[in-house]
């Protein structure tokens, strides 16, 4: 063996070009060089809003670089040998210079949901998505450690050596990990529990573990496909007959509570715009959860809350799937992080892929994005049309991060990312201008279905998908078991609003309607007040948890089930 390994070394010696390495050495570089190179979303994130002048800030810095180093390193050295190494990095190499390029021009977050997208992507998208400003990230990022990992000619060890080496350097890449992690332990800890989702910023683990995920869910999923929910909709006579389109807004809010609600009699006027309006304010409306996570699925389920199961919701079609199935054109538009399912297969887009002219930065788009090209859509709307807007609404803890300066207007607002750093009242007020950027939002829309109400009758409805607590008993933002939960991160606003045109096909008694919203209502209401609106006949229906049902004239009203 050890002339083997001297030929070779002489040989090498001789070519000029060939850059000797272990796997080890060859790994570690890699690992350097994406950290640097893949991570400065992460990074940025993760440094958000601390010091520089401060010594923490660079010692969490260099903790997250070393750990991030070492953390790879362990992942690379589990699959990396004389043989694998090469065709290894050569493809993470390729797909990484994808990911920065993807993550850094539409800021998306790679988590299994997104992975799902881009595997998802059909030719002609990926066709518009392939920019000539991939090219320098190509060069810059792809060809240039293609390049030099051609150079590379890995030494030949005995197996006793190549394993003791290998054992030995990733037990100390495994004590870097857990050495950093326990010196940083606290603003980790804090890290992760606010800002959860920057994790799918570590590259290229998070596309790694995001293909793990997805696979590992339709391995799951090819076990029991989506139960189909309402295989008999169809489109009832009334939509079947429909003379002018009806277009469906449904805005689902972000981390709305009903108690900083202006409508609901808060303090504070939050909603000015839509008290202005003729809207249909519901006061005392019930969440189906305490996240989007969870309530998302659940507000789209048709049996809710109230006969709860979570498996079986996600193992189900969302309403949407059966609105479309039935004719229904819908379209999701995300400004968050994504429909957690509800969507999966519909079509769908991003407010950050729409590039909406300055409104968006560091991939974070400011909600009036979800806007773009409404008037449009309403302009040419033809049939029966749902469309979702998911907004990032008061999605915390950076209230002050969804709002445009013009509704700066509760002052001192909380600046901070770390609501440690703000007084009680700053946060309030943070959140309280989110909150009437969203009221601005919500009128908008009303504003543009009613400048198309000559030829399109439309309908809005503006729910939001849970609470928040801002320090009441000490507890900030949300996602307490719902069991447990204060009512602060279960209550939420619900506002609807329909056309005159809307109002007339549909038949709906405005006096009624408006005794109906002072009754307490919830999420469960939401998939069947749909299925009423437009006008999809199931056996799914239950005009009981259909807001409009008890509010119709008999003649145009859903005869039931
Ligand atoms: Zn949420």
């Amino acid at each position: 063996m050890g002339t083997g390994e001297q030929v070779e070394q002489r040989k090498g010696a001789s070519s000029r070009f060939t850059i000797w390495a272990t796997t080890e050495q060859v790994v570690l570089v890699a690992s350097m060089f994406w950290v640097l190179a893949a991570n400065r979303r992460f990074l940025q994130a993760a440094l958000h809003d601390r010091p520089l002048n401060d010594w923490h800030t660079w010692g969490f810095g260099l903790a997250l670089v070393a750990m991030l180093v070492a953390l790879h390193f362990v992942l690379l050295a589990l699959l990396a040998n004389r043989w694998t190494l090469k065709p290894l990095l050569g493809v993470l190499t390729v797909a990484t210079v994808f990911a920065i390029h993807y993550m850094q021009r539409y800021g998306i977050y790679l988590d299994p949901s997104m992975l799902r997208n881009v595997l998802r992507t059909d030719v002609a998208e990926a066709g518009e998505l392939l920019g000539w400003t991939l090219v320098p990230d190509l060069v810059l990022y792809g060809a240039l450690p293609l390049l030099l990992l051609s150079r590379v000619r890995v030494v030949r060890r005995s197996w006793r050596t190549a394993l003791g080496v290998r054992a030995a350097s990733m037990a100390a890449a495994l004590a870097v990990l857990v050495g950093c992690g326990l010196l940083v332990f606290q603003p980790l800890a804090s890290l992760m529990r606010t800002q959860k989702e920057v994790r799918y910023l570590i590259t290229p683990a998070n596309y790694l573990w995001s293909l793990a995920a997805v696979t590992a869910q339709d391995a799951r999923g090819a076990a029991g496909p989506r139960q189909v929910v309402g295989s008999d909709a169809a489109l009832g006579p009334l939509a079947r007959q429909r003379t002018r389109p009806l277009v469906v807004v449904l805005v689902v809010g972000e981390t709305a509570r009903a108690a900083n609600w202006g409508l609901n009699g808060y303090a504070r006027q939050t909603t000015p715009e839509l008290a202005a309006l003729d809207v249909v304010n519901f006061r005392e409306v019930t969440a189906c959860g305490t996240s989007t996570e969870v309530s998302l699925p659940c507000m789209f389920a048709p049996v809710g809350r109230r006969d709860y199961d979570e498996s079986r919701i996600r193992n189900s079609e969302s309403i949407l799937h059966t609105l479309a199935r039935a004719g229904v054109d819908v379209l999701w538009r995300d400004n968050q992080s994504g429909c957690k399912g509800v969507c999966d297969g519909l079509p769908s887009e991003t407010v950050a892929a729409l590039h909406p002219a300055g409104l968006c930065e560091d991939g974070r788009c400011l909600d009036e994005g979800l806007l773009v090209g409404l008037d449009e859509r309403l302009r040419r709307a033809h049939g029966t049309q749902l469309l979702v807007l998911h907004q990032l609404g008061n999605h915390g803890p950076s209230y002050f991060r969804r709002y445009p300066p013009a509704f700066a207007r509760f002052q001192p607002a909380c600046a901070s990312d770390d609501l440690r750093h703000c007084t009680s009242l700053e946060i309030v007020n943070a959140y309280d201008n989110a909150l009437l950027y969203t009221d601005h939002l919500l009128a908008s829309v009303i504003a543009k279905l009613r400048a198309a109400s000559s030829r399109t009758d439309s309908v809005l409805l503006y729910v939001s998908d849970h609470g928040e607590s801002l320090g009441e008993n000490n507890l900030f933002l949300h996602g307490i078991p719902f069991a447990i939960a204060p009512r602060v991160q279960t209550r939420v606003p619900m506002v609807m609003w329909l056309s005159e045109g809307a109002r007339a096909t549909l038949g709906v008694d405005e006096q009624c309607l408006r005794q109906r919203a002072s009754q307490p209502a919830s999420h469960d209401h939401l998939a069947h007040t749909l299925l009423g609106v437009l006008d999809v006949r199931t056996r799914v229906y239950e005009p009981a948890w259909d807001l409009l049902h008890g509010c119709r004239r008999s003649s145009v009203a859903m005869a039931g089930g």
